[in-house]
Parts: C-alpha cells; structure tokens; sequence
C-alpha cells in the first residue's frame, strides 16, 4: 500500500490533522470516550497512510496494544519506575514503558572517556 515517501506538504497536513483528531479526542473524552477512540483509530490510518509518526506529544496518548485514547487519571495512569514511565492502559491492561531521558548521559560520558583515552607522553 504505500509507495515510498509522500511530499512534505502532504505529511505537513498530515501532521495537523493527527493533531486535530487528538486535540477532538481529549476535549471529548469525558462526555464521549467511544468517540475519543474513534478519532485516534482514524489519526492511526492517517498515519499509515501518509507513513509518518503520530506527532510526538501524542504519541504517550493512546494505547500502542488496543488504540484507545489514554486520559490519564481517567483509564489510564503513569508511573515512574527504574528510571521508565510506565503507562498504564486500564482499557486493556497493557503497560507502555518508555526509557526516562537516559541517552543524554550515556552520549556524553562515552565523548567524555574517547578523549581520556588519547595517550600524550
Ligand atoms: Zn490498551
């Protein structure tokens, strides 16, 4: 189904609507969950049809098993375990684990220990 990279304009739109359809699922989700789910079953397709990522400050937003929109406090929840954010779907019971800014450190220190390493008499 997809046929290589779609033109920048298109992923911009893209973007915005997934950001639209995002934005429509959390201001509904108290009133109308199913409609929540169904706006980010249809930012998935968007998704995958213009083969670009569901925009970054979503992404922590929905269920990566079952689709459904997560609101935190509501049918989900985060915790902050071993240095991982744990979310927690109550929808499926599935639990998202996402490494807690670990790369910064590791970069730095490795750059830190080659120039260590130089070997000056
Ligand atoms: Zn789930």
């Amino acid at each position: 189904m997809s046929r290589g990279k779609k033109p920048k304009w298109m992923i911009d739109i893209a973007n915005e609507r997934m950001n639209i359809l995002f934005k429509n699922a959390e201001e509904q989700f108290l009133t109308h969950p199913e409609r929540s789910h169904r706006y980010v079953e249809m930012a998935l397709k968007l998704s995958t049809k213009y083969n670009t990522k569901i925009p970054e400050v979503w992404s922590r937003r929905y269920c990566k098993n079952c689709n459904k929109f997560l609101y935190y406090g509501h049918n989900s929840s985060v915790r902050l375990i071993n240095e991982k954010v744990n979310i927690f779907c109550e929808e499926c019971g599935h639990v998202m684990k996402i490494p807690y800014q670990r790369e910064k450190k590791e970069k730095r220190r490795a750059k830190y220990e080659s120039r260590e390493k130089r070997t000056d008499e």
